[in-house]
Order: structure tokens, then C-alpha cells, then sequence
């Protein structure tokens, strides 16, 4: 039985002052989850503050991005060590936005994926074809192949606490989300990849859409058996709009 994982990606939203008010807002409007995981990425500068408010709730943390390297002449980088110093549990690697303005490539992410998992963080990979590969047909084929590279080698311990998080990049921010029907049957893609080469490891695997997910359509989302939860941007800014996506979870 995979619990249901609801992720809010803050992006770079929140001074440390808005990210406390936030981050308590948000513990208020969700209460008790139930059999949900609620975890939220706020900015790293204000992940230590943040953690003073969800300190003994339910709410995890994640960091939105993680370097590969423990330690060293890295300046700007951020380890998953220091992450999980901080008090961080998960890692978003190879979100779309980092692919696209920072050139992170399948290489690097996939660097980053087993930095990630060595320092005991989870990762939630970010996979998801652009609108011109969808409509050339080529969807999965590009979801396989960034899969393929940020997990080659993976061993099947370390897979079940992986998260993948499908993400067509021209649903991301665009208020155009996918249908329920194509995300759940690229979630099924992917857990047919998974299991072809860690057979039953990939049972386990949470496997989340992401991309315009909103009160008003998160049911139609969470409510699929393929999909196991949500990687949330923009409306995780509401607190009240994303404690509503949470509740829509089974
Ligand atoms: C995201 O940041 O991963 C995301 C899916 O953003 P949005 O919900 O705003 O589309």
C-alpha cells in the first residue's frame, strides 16, 4: 500500500518572515492528514525557520534541489548533507525549471540522485516531455529515457524510497494540466519501466503528477489508482487552497 504523498514546491517564493506565516497557515488548514504525506519545499534560505513550525507536525520538508558533492570548493552548491542537517527529508531532483534555466542534464541529475540517497534523503524525480515531444508522439519515450539515466544502476534497496514525479513541462505553471487519463497512463509507463528492470522494488514507488494541479481538479488526479499523489507549485502558496488538494487524496 503506497500513502498517498502531496509535495507543495514553493519555488522561489517567500521571505523568511512569509515562509513561517506560511508554513503555519498551511499546518493550521491541513490538521490532521490522515493517511497523507504532506511535505512543502520552501526556498532553502528559509527551510531552518520553517522547520521551527512543523517541527513535531505532520508536515515534511524538502529541498527544491540538491548539489552531488558532500563538501568542497562548491560555491552557491548546497549538499544533501546540509539538507538533511537542516531537517530536510526529501530532495526535488531534475525539475524542469532546473533543466531549463540551470542546464542540468540526465548526467547531472542522476549525480545528484545518488548524492541524495547517500546522505538518507529521499528523492522525488522530476520527469516530463516538453509540448513539442508530445506532440510528436514521443512522450514516453522521453520520460523513459530521463528515467533510464537518473536511476541506471539504482539498487533495488535504494528504489522503493525514490519518488517520480511526471511533470509535462507545458502543463507546469501554465494552468493547463494534463488530463487525469494521460497522466495516469504515463504513471502506468513508467511503473512498467520501473518493474521491468527492479521487478517488484517498484511496487513501492510513488508516482506523482505535477503541473497545474489545483483545488478544483486534484480529485480527478489523486482519485486514479496509477497516481499517487501530487508535486504541487503554485497553489501550495494558498494554504487553504493546498490543504484542499490535500484532502482530495485518498
Ligand atoms: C511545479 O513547480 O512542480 C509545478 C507543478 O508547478 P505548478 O503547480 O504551478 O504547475
Amino acid at each position: 500500500m503506497r500513502r498517498p504523498l502531496i509535495v507543495g514546491n514553493w519555488k522561489l517564493h517567500c521571505t523568511v518572515v512569509e515562509a513561517i506565516a506560511l508554513a503555519d497557515s498551511i499546518r493550521v488548514a491541513v490538521g490532521d492528514p490522515g493517511p497523507r504525506e504532506v511535505v512543502i519545499a520552501p526556498p532553502f534560505t528559509a527551510i531552518y525557520a520553517v522547520r521551527g513550525v512543523v517541527c513535531g507536525t505532520p508536515i515534511g520538508l524538502a529541498a527544491q534541489d540538491a548539489h552531488w558533492e558532500e563538501r568542497g570548493a562548491f560555491t552557491g552548491a548546497i549538499s544533501p548533507g546540509l539538507l538533511h542537517d537542516v531537517g530536510c527529508r526529501y530532495a526535488i531532483l531534475g525539475h524542469s525549471e532546473r533543466r531549463e534555466h540551470f542546464a542540468e542534464n540526465d548526467a547531472v541529475i542522476a549525480r545528484k540522485l545518488r548524492a541524495v540517497l547517500a546522505a538518507g534523503l529521499a528523492p522525488i524525480l522530476c520527469v516530463g516531455e516538453r509540448a513539442s515531444e508530445r506532440e510528436q508522439g514521443r512522450a514516453q519515450a522521453v520520460v523513459a529515457g530521463q528515467l533510464a539515466s537518473a536511476l541506471a544502476g539504482l539498487s533495488p534497496e535504494a528504489l522503493p524510497g525514490t519518488s517520480i514525479a511526471y511533470e509535462p513541462v507545458w502543463a507546469i505553471g501554465t494552468g493547463m494540466a494534463a488530463t487525469a487519463q494521460d497522466a495516469s497512463a504515463m504513471a502506468d509507463a513508467i511503473r512498467r519501466q520501473l518493474a521491468a528492470t527492479w521487478g517488484d522494488a517498484a511496487a513501492s514507488v510513488r508516482i506523482l503528477y505535477g503541473g497545474s494541479v489545483s483545488p478544483a481538479n486534484a480529485g480527478e488526479f489523486l482519485g486514479r489508482q496509477s497516481l499517487d499523489g501530487a508535486l504541487v507549485g503554485g497553489a501550495s502558496l494558498n494554504a487553504h487552497g493546498f490543504a484542499a488538494i490535500v484532502k482530495a487524496a485518498p
